[in-house]
């Protein structure tokens, strides 16, 4: 029963706080504050209602229309709002309401917010990296999980893997492999996830990535493609799972 409630609760602050995901993705790329003003309609900026702000519920009883305008509402936001919910039902699924589980809750509306920004803007924001990895390395100083250094170390070993991944693929490529935002993301992980675990991360990321990349190039003849969602998907993994991928890993 207890943790029926958790899982409610987990859900509930989920939609909340993927509200907010949504106010930081539409913020951070255009330079608005995220305080002020409140939050409105992107097409006719006008202020929204109370009723017009519940996460998921209003975008359906409004039809996916803004009520002041008329225009459409993007999908994207009722998206965002369940897949924050899930991802945090997730993490408490695993992690139960601990330290670890609030942090990787804060992590992966973090990485959210990173890989939606890097497939609607094609930017990562080094605001959000910057946060995150402050958050991270504060987060080692309570004593249950990573030590301060390993989280030090998580950070540079993160950024400096990618860095050498993008100076490699501009040697041998001749193109930009990676993007700054995919090194300064992988470097806030690091602080959540220790040396061992990033490179875990890293793995599990360019392995989906150039699967998926094959695939795409494949079907829709394009090249590039959003390094940034499957960093996100591989940090998560890793924070959740990779103790035991890496022994599952060595094992073999
Ligand atoms: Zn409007």
């Amino acid at each position: 029963m207890a943790s029926f409630v958790y899982a409610f609760v987990a859900l509930v602050l989920g939609l909340v706080v993927g509200s907010f995901a949504n106010v930081l993705i539409y913020r951070i790329p255009r330079r608005i504050s995220i305080l002020r003003p409140g939050s409105f309609c992107p097409d006719c900026k006008a202020p929204l209602t109370a009723n017009e702000k519940i996460p998921v519920l209003s975008y359906l009883t409004l039809g996916g229309k803004c009520a002041h305008c008329g225009k459409r509402i993007s999908p994207r936001y009722p998206i965002i709002e369940l897949v924050n919910a899930l991802g945090w039902l997730g993490v408490f699924a695993v992690e139960g309401f601990t330290f670890p589980g609030v942090v990787g809750c804060i992590l992966f509306t973090g990485l959210l917010v990173a890989a939606a920004t890097d497939l609607t803007e094609g930017v990562i924001p080094n605001k959000l990296c910057l946060g995150l990895g402050i958050f991270g390395l504060a987060a080692s100083f309570y004593p249950f999980g990573l030590e301060p250094l390993e989280s030090l170390l998580g950070a540079l070993v993160g950024g400096g893997l990618l860095l050498i991944f993008a100076l490699l693929g501009r040697l041998v490529f001749k193109r930009e492999a990676m993007g700054g935002g995919d090194l300064k993301l992988l470097a806030a992980s690091g602080a959540f996830l220790g040396w061992k675990l990033v490179l875990v991360a890293a793995f599990i990321a360019v392995v989906a990535g150039a699967l998926y990349g094959a695939v795409y190039k494949l079907v829709t003849k394009k090249e590039t493609l959003p390094f940034g969602p499957f960093l996100a998907a591989g940090v998560m993994a890793a924070y959740l799972a990779g103790d035991a991928i890496l022994a599952w890993y060595l094992f073999l």
